[in-house]
């Protein structure tokens, strides 16, 4: 228990802090995305009982729905009443200004993802990011990705178009440490054979864990894996071990709320009150980080 040591002064430990923690200890931070305060709260429910650390995370679509002000509201409150360390992070953000945006409402982190542009592209745009953040507050971390894994939280029926699982799409040593050192980001999300969403009915494509070591070994700077949701959890855990410090979560928390939700509507046929009839939805939200969380602290 309590692997982190954050007994007192949590919330004085800044996210980069704790990241690198982490990173010494060999084990993962769990980032886990809203768009609404109920899985919040099944998030938050599941990192207070560990005792862990913990990222919340809002991408585009769910900034809008949410509210990028409400979303750092939402989160800030409950680090400050309970003095816990929860973050927030702006995710997949397509736009300089989207990443301006976040930094100046008061995000933690984000990351700026134009890995579908040209290199050269992406490192002038990202640079850019970094030098805006370091601008702002030098503890906010600036993430970036490099190599497409698709880019939505769904379950698919077939790999996300475009996504090919093959050693030549994974994303390359050499231009992973290449690009690090051209923009100054703070960590990176690699494609190493991960994807976006998860596939319906079985697990996801085998991670390349070879190829997680090799880029790690380079980069030397804390590697982020998207998209774990229907991975395998030896996946996940060897991910960890060769150089993962931050594992997202999404679709699998999307799919246990709806179908939580959906039960809970059956049962509860005239409740009109929403916090009468979300009880479950919350519960079955908090079991699932719950069991990620495990799996990301070899617990
Ligand atoms: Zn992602």
């Amino acid at each position: 228990m309590n692997f982190l040591n954050f007994g007192i002064n949590k919330k004085r430990k800044t996210l980069r802090r704790y990241i690198k923690e982490a990173e010494d200890k060999g084990v993962a931070i769990g980032h886990f995305n809203i768009s609404n305060l109920e899985t919040l709260r099944g998030i938050f429910d599941a990192a207070k009982k560990l005792d862990l650390p913990v990222i919340i995370g809002t991408a585009e679509g769910e900034r809008k729905f949410i509210g990028t002000k409400q979303a750092v509201a939402l989160v800030k409150s409950l680090r400050d009443e309970y003095d816990y360390p929860i973050f927030l992070n702006a995710d997949h953000t397509y736009s300089v200004e989207g990443v301006k945006e976040c930094i100046d409402a008061g995000y933690d982190a984000v990351i700026f993802d134009a890995t579908n542009l040209p290199y050269e592209e992406n490192v002038r745009l990202t640079k850019e990011c970094v030098e805006y953040a370091r601008s702002k507050n030098k503890d906010i971390i600036v993430e970036a990705e490099l190599g497409f894994i698709g880019s939505s939280s769904k379950v698919l029926d077939t790999l996300p178009e475009g996504v090919k699982i093959t050693e030549e799409f994974l994303t390359k040593p050499e231009e992973a440490e290449k690009f690090v050192k051209e923009t100054g980001v703070d960590m990176l999300a690699p494609a190493i054979g991960n994807i976006h969403g998860m596939l319906k009915g079985g697990i996801d494509p085998a991670l390349n864990i070879e190829r997680v070591k090799q880029i790690k070994e380079v980069v030397k700077i804390p590697l982020v894996l998207h998209g774990a949701s229907g991975n395998s959890s030896d996946d996940i855990k060897n991910a960890i071990k060769n150089g993962v410090s931050i594992v997202h979560v999404n679709t699998e928390l999307r799919v246990a709320f709806r179908r939580a939700l959906e039960d809970e509507l059956k049962e509860k046929t005239a409740e009109v009150a929403p916090y009468k009839y979300m009880d479950k939805t919350i519960k079955a939200v908090e079991s699932v980080v719950e069991e990620k969380l495990k799996i990301f602290n070899f617990l």
